[in-house]
């Protein structure tokens, strides 16, 4: 779990960024500002295999920017020797899959100071629909359209080496559809970002409570609730949560890990 704020940042903290492993295969799930220093802690950026964004809001994609500059200006990234690294045929070019649109966004985001190719040239991208079904190393990964203010996608990732399944809901309104994907899976994250429901517009996002409400329908293992502030007390969107999921509910933290 590299970062789990919502659209701003906790203290020391970063938006939606969780690192998916198994047996050398490294999936990054959504990149939100402040995940790219978060990663480096825990993996080197040049073993990530995959990126996957869940929906072209900022906080689950800012920081490709700085990733991307990574890969493109890394002295290890370079064709020659630069100081101790000794220079590379094939530099590191992580495939980046977002919802259809991402090529765009990102021409227009990076395009504002005139660097309109710099994601596309960094990473292998390619966007892909909702039945698009992926195979990255040993994980396959799936998608599930859920409501929210853009087009956004659960993520399901089961392993093809006896391993769990997990189920991420990315941010969404209260919905049948992420009931229906995640059903049964071991563990699922699901968003917990407001303190009462919307008082006003159309809904996009979940109450605590309403988290555990889903996870309880879908049947899944454990829950773990995140996009949540810092500044909402995480023992009171536990006990909320609890209050219709009977299983284990934890609040994610920065650098914890989950075993499937
Ligand atoms: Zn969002
Ligand atoms: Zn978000």
């Amino acid at each position: 779990m590299l970062g789990k704020s919502p659209s701003w940042q906790d203290v020391d903290g970063a938006c939606s960024g969780y690192l998916v492993e198994e047996n050398g295969t490294r999936v990054l799930l959504d990149c939100g500002n402040g995940v790219f220093s978060k990663l480096r802690r825990f993996s080197d950026y040049v073993d990530v295999d995959a990126v996957v964004i869940s929906h072209l809001h900022a906080d689950h994609f800012l920081d490709l920017v700085p990733f991307a500059y990574a890969l493109t200006y890394a002295p290890r990234q370079q064709p020659v020797p630069v100081d101790r690294w000794p220079g590379t045929d094939s530099p590191a070019r992580p495939i980046l899959y977002t919802p259809e649109g991402g090529r765009a966004t990102f021409r227009r985001v990076v395009g504002a100071w005139g660097n309109e190719d710099l994601i596309e040239k960094a990473f292998d991208l390619r966007e892909y629909g909702a039945d698009a079904v992926l195979q990255i190393g040993t994980l396959t990964v799936r998608f599930g359209a859920v409501p929210h203010f853009t087009p956004t996608f659960a993520v399901d990732i089961v392993s093809t080496n006896g391993g769990g399944r997990f189920t991420y809901g990315a941010d969404s309104a209260p919905n049948e559809a992420i009931v229906r994907f995640a059903d049964g899976t071991d563990l699922l994250m699901i968003e917990a970002t407001l303190p009462r429901p919307e008082r006003e517009g159309p809904r996009g996002h979940l109450t605590p409570a309403e988290a555990g409400e889903h996870g309880s329908r879908a049947r899944v293992g454990r829950l773990v609730l995140t996009h949540i502030s810092d500044e909402l007390d995480e023992a009171w969107a536990a006990a909320e949560a609890r209050k219709a999921f009977k299983g284990e509910v934890t609040v994610a933290r920065e650098g914890v890990v989950f075993d499937l």
